[in-house]
């Protein structure tokens, strides 16, 4: 399987490896190669697939990646972009990714965390049927084996040398929990992960007990404007400049999605988390609720939750508990 390759700069030289992958929306992972005077950085890998493996792998070997001496970079912990790392990566290779991300992972693994998020459909009115799938998806986040590995938990402000140039890790939750991106300040160059995309609005991590992901989201998306990025190198369709109008887009389509979600409430109060959710339009080819793929309506209902908490948590609605564990919203005016 030979690879996508292309330059996408030069001075640092700054490679786009397409790494195939079909899902829902993306047919790739776009990761990086950054090399400057004999240091290499890789932004992330790929999802866990032979086809993937072997087109990431061929696109190291033609960029002459020495793969021992490489820094590995990992954006988050999607299995998308951290699903190649045991495929690709050598015995003791250095690896850094997100202490945040790291612990969330973790903690999303404990059967305490199974439960809070079981609790959370419940509230929310999701028949008992559908919980034990929504909540199995909830923790499919692949992970790598990081005993093998010189890992290095990154929080924000920390750097990463390449040759002349000096990135630093910027902290941009919201996607996920502890998602980074790479900001290179002399050309303006950032490595953004999955926080900002043009086939897709990503989606919001929904993680029960951690404060409102779209707040989050919506704080993490000024942190990215405020530093007057001049590339923006996401991991998922091809690279364009126009990203400063896709983040206006972006941040514009959630609030109307929770514009929409508030209109609902005010004109049919004392609805389940779940029948608003249902009564959102959303952009899926399906009339039928029941036909929707279980994957995409899991997504749907994640995100849901999250309109639902953030606008909870800014007051524009109150949800009731009228003593069974489910709660009715309405509006707070
Ligand atoms: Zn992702």
């Amino acid at each position: 399987m030979s690879a996508v390759i292309e330059q996408v700069f030069s001075d640092p030289d700054i490679y786009k490896i397409e790494v195939p992958f079909e899902n829902l929306s993306t047919s790739a992972t776009n990761c990086y190669v950054m090399k400057d005077g004999g240091d290499v950085l890789v932004v992330d890998t790929g999802a866990p697939t032979d086809e993937g493996a072997a087109a990431l792998s061929d696109a190291l070997d033609k960029l002459e990646v020495d793969r021992d001496h490489a820094t590995w970079f990992l954006t988050h912990l999607h299995m998308d972009h951290a699903g190649l790392v045991d495929q690709v990566v050598p015995w003791g290779g250095f690896v850094l990714y997100g202490a945040t991300e790291a612990a969330t992972v973790r903690a999303s693994r404990t059967g305490m965390f199974l439960d809070s998020l079981r609790r959370e459909y419940r509230r929310q009115g999701v028949p008992i049927g559908s919980l034990s799938v929504a909540a199995r998806l909830g923790i499919e986040v692949q992970m790598f084996d990081p005993d093998r590995l010189r890992s290095c938990l990154m929080r924000d402000g920390d750097e990463v040398a390449v040759g002349r140039y000096t990135l630093r890790v910027i902290e941009t939750p919201g996607h996920t929990t502890g998602h980074l991106a790479l900001y290179e300040p002399s050309n303006g160059i950032l490595f953004g992960g999955d926080h900002a995309l043009f086939v897709i609005s990503p989606s919001i991590a929904l993680f029960p007990g951690q404060k409102d992901g779209l707040q989050a989201y919506f704080d993490s998306m000024q942190k990215v404007r405020d530093l007057h990025v001049k590339h923006l190198f996401h991991s998922h369709g091809p690279v364009r400049d126009d990203f400063e109008d896709r983040f206006t887009w972006l941040v514009d389509h959630h609030r109307k999605r929770l514009d929409e979600a508030a209109g609902i409430i005010e004109r049919i109060p004392h609805l389940t988390g779940y029948k608003i959710i249902r009564t959102l339009k959303w952009n899926v080819p399906f009339d039928d609720w029941d036909d929707v793929p279980i994957m995409q309506r899991y997504i749907m209902l994640t995100q849901g939750v999250v309109y639902l908490n953030h606008l909870v948590d800014t007051g524009r609605i109150v949800a009731k508990n009228y003593g069974d564990g489910i709660l009715l919203y309405e509006s707070a005016k």
